[in-house]
């Protein structure tokens, strides 16, 4: 078999492994562990100068090369362009967005020094699989420098349409480039459709017979491939967090009370100011519920570098003093905001011990939150999950409480819904949840686009 190179903006080595390893890092790792490969991408350190070498180390079958970032790089390429342009672009976000000439040429030139560090270190017949929306041209600057290994490219967020896309400055170098792969994944069919429809609407590209798409004189086979986590492994965490310390703290702490859980970069794709006004609803608008519930929301700060994440910060914390100070009593305190990360370990003990699992995103690629909720409930007497239709997800997990993430009446009734639901609906809709999660793992997930990209016609 050939071996698998991986290029993403973050490579975590072993040595820079803690337990809130995101779902991408635990993917490849996924992909490599089997068969070995390569591993390339940015440190996560900031130098002064991006240097012209990777540092190259081994660990088992994976090799990781990695590389600092320079100041200005790490500045216009990683918070300029890759988080403040294209990031609220991707998610919908017009209005956010913000854009700097100087920030696409630093993303422009960060990935075709990536191109020149990795090119030498690939050889003919490695299959190169490249992600996310900090590496979109990669795969175009590799071919520059005459590498001809088969490339795909994974895409972990959403693509929007053409008419949301047309909103970017220098959109068309962007499309023009995923013309340089032999397979675009995406993680829904509404997401690949997006990307087919910018390639012909924006850049002159041709719908093809088999799903795929002429781009750039190439034609690049569109695909979709719904990202999963190991489900069967996390239940197993699960089941051994609930008899943790933290577990046994959290249960004392909610003296009998239940609890509505939500886990979430603090991130303004991930609707949280408005599911505090939803919480704050449930408590206006059902009164018999007060008293009853606790909302814990864990919020990790990300991104504190860039001005929209600290303005959302603020609003939280605005809001969660509003809620607890309109609501609290001298022995309930409705909304536990907390700021700081928690081990993917803790987090499955807590999803275990919750009642309702609050996942809802005003836009996700697939949001894998909502798929640990799940594997890690107890199936005599599972919690109830609340789902935004905008979360990828959502196309596996229907039966959820589905919800419009906008609407927070609609988002409170769901909590309402949940907190009073039967045990019988709570299993009948937990079976048909934890059958697609465990049927679609991420080995799975792994397989398949390896699998399609192997199957791609030359040409
Ligand atoms: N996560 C974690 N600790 C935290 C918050 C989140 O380990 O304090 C993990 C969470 O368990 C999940 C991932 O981070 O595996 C978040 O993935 P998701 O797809 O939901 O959202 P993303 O952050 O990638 O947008």
């Amino acid at each position: 078999m050939a071996r698998v190179v991986i290029a993403s903006n973050r490579v975590t080595p072993p040595s820079a492994r803690s337990g809130r390893e995101g779902g991408l890092a635990v993917a490849v790792r996924e992909a490599l562990r089997r068969s070995g490969g390569l591993w390339f991408g940015w440190s996560g350190t900031v130098a002064e100068e991006t240097p012209a070498e990777a540092e190259i180390s081994r660990s088992g079958k994976i090799t990781y090369a990695t590389l600092d970032l320079g100041r200005e790089d790490h500045a216009q390429y990683y918070t300029g362009y890759a988080n403040s342009s294209l990031w609220p672009l991707l998610h919908y976000r017009m209005g956010l967005l913000e854009f700097e000439r100087a920030d696409f040429d630093g993303y422009m030139r960060v990935n075709r020094r990536f191109a020149a560090t990795l090119a030498p270190l690939l050889k003919p017949d490695d299959i190169v699989w490249i992600h996310d929306y900090h590496l979109f041209p990669l795969g175009a600057e590799l071919r520059a420098l005459g590498a001809q290994n088969r490339m795909g490219f994974f895409l972990h967020t959403p693509f929007p349409p053409p008419a949301v896309m047309a909103v970017l400055p220098r959109h068309r170098l962007l499309i023009e480039s995923v013309g340089a792969y032999d397979l675009a994944g995406f993680q829904t069919e509404g997401d690949a459709q997006n990307f087919r429809d910018c390639v012909v609407a924006l850049n002159d590209g041709e719908h093809l017979s088999d799903g795929g798409v002429r781009a750039s004189g190439r034609r690049v086979s569109v695909g979709t491939f719904p990202i999963g986590i190991d489900a069967d492994a996390f239940t197993r965490m699960a089941e051994e967090a609930a008899a943790s310390d933290e577990n046994e703290r959290l249960k004392e702490s909610l003296v009998g009370r239940q609890l509505v859980f939500g886990v979430d970069r603090l991130d303004y794709s991930k609707g949280l100011p408005q599911r505090f006004e939803a919480y704050d609803r449930l408590l206006s608008r059902f009164p018999d519920q007060r008293s009853k519930v606790t909302f814990m929301q864990i919020a990790p700060v990300s991104r504190g570098e860039v001005s929209q994440y600290r303005q959302l910060r603020r609003e939280l914390e605005s809001l969660a003093g509003r809620i607890n100070g309109r609501y609290a009593e001298f022995d309930w305190m409705p909304l536990r905001y907390l700021n700081k990360p928690f081990s993917r370990q803790v987090l499955a003990g807590f999803y275990r011990r919750s009642r309702i699992g609050l996942v809802t995103p005003l836009r996700d690629g697939m949001n894998l939150v909502a798929k640990e909720y799940v594997a890690a409930q107890e199936p005599a007497n599972p919690g109830v999950l609340i789902l935004s239709q905008f979360a990828g997800a959502a196309k596996e997990l229907d039966a959820a409480l589905i919800v419009n993430p906008f609407d927070v009446d609609e988002i409170a009734e769901a909590m309402n819904t949940g907190l009073t639901m039967s045990i019988e609906e709570r299993k009948a809709r937990w079976l048909a949840m934890i059958e697609r999660v465990r049927g679609n793992s991420v080995s799975h997930w792994v397989d398949a686009f390896l699998k399609a990209l192997d199957a791609v016609p030359a040409g």
